[in-house]
């Protein structure tokens, strides 16, 4: 086979999460199911932490897996006219360089500010009379525990009928027992990344909930602020909307990326490389950008 030819029918995957966040894979898992699915690459994108990209990484090479470093970012995004913050997710990649030890040390930072919301929405729970303990959402959670890990306890005690009950009744934002986690703006995210070697990308841009005329304004304003790429192809985006973000990141100079999010049986419907469905199929070219601005 040709090297085109080669490159022109291989898929990736540069979104997946393990077990050291909110994943139900080991890293070593994740790794042996890339394999067996023949991606060519695989980037673990973590939220707030490279560790499950640590331990996988030496397995990795013994299995010939080319695996990207990555990690998701929650983020704060200010829009005109509107009162209330929306959350965005800001994929950083570490194709060709290693995070800056500041970078690291931010990161660090923001699992300590996790830990401490993490205890007093636990203490937020237990004054609402639920019987749930920090340690035993720790034990569900390895390196990082979350919402979603508090989520899964509530159910499994019987206070929630399943996850988005969860949310609704006593996680989300407009839950009584609902607890703020301080998060940087967007833009602050951005600088952040670009400072600290790496490449990032707004992660699944249908969840933010813009209108299309005030998110092409948003993606331009963001791409003046140091923002790479749009993940274009994502397990939430139907076939129609891949092709109309293909488009926008061609238009407004930003690198297309995707993947399948996978986490395991806490998305039980969506599967490692092809997504919701095989929704998502993503090309070896969209890496090789991501590798040359890296450069
Ligand atoms: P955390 O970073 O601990 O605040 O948890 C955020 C994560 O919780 C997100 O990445 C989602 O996976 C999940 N999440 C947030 N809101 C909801 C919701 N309304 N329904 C289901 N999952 C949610
Ligand atoms: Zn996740
Ligand atoms: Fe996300
Ligand atoms: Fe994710």
């Amino acid at each position: 086979m040709s090297p085109a030819a080669d490159s022109s029918s291989a898929f990736i995957d540069l979104h997946s999460h393990t077990d050291a966040s909110d994943g139900s894979l080991t890293p070593a898992e994740l790794i042996a199911l890339a394999k067996h699915k023949g991606l060519a690459a695989l980037a673990i994108t973590d939220h707030d932490t490279f560790e499950g990209y640590r331990v996988a990484l030496p397995l990795a090479r013994t299995a010939g897996v080319n695996l990207v470093r990555g990690i998701e970012l929650n983020s704060r995004l200010l829009v005109e006219g509107s009162a209330q913050p929306r959350f965005v997710h800001v994929l950083v990649y570490f194709p060709s360089r290693e995070p800056s030890p500041a970078f690291q040390n931010w990161l660090e930072e923001q699992r300590t500010d996790r830990r401490s919301r993490n205890q007093k929405l636990a203490q937020a729970l237990q004054d609402r009379g639920v019987d749930i303990t920090l340690a035993e959402v720790e034990a569900r959670g390895r390196t990082l525990a979350g919402r979603p890990h508090f989520a899964r306890l509530l159910v499994e005690k019987g206070y929630a009928h399943n996850f988005e009950d969860a949310f609704h009744k006593y996680l989300g934002e407009d839950a009584p027992s609902y607890v703020e986690r301080d998060s940087n703006t967007t833009e602050e995210v951005i600088a952040l990344a670009r400072e600290g070697g790496g490449i990032p990308v707004v992660a699944h841009p249908i969840r933010i909930g813009l209108s299309r005329l005030v998110e092409h304004e948003v993606l331009t304003r963001l791409e003046k602020a140091g923002l790479v790429g749009l993940e274009v192809y994502h397990s939430d985006h139907p076939p129609a909307l891949q092709e109309y973000y293909r488009h926008l990141a061609a238009e407004l100079g930003l690198l297309p990326t995707g993947g399948s999010d996978f986490h395991g049986t806490p998305k039980p419907d969506i599967e490692l490389g092809s997504g919701r469905a095989n929704n998502v199929k993503v090309p070896l070219e969209f890496l090789e950008g991501l590798q040359r601005f890296g450069r």
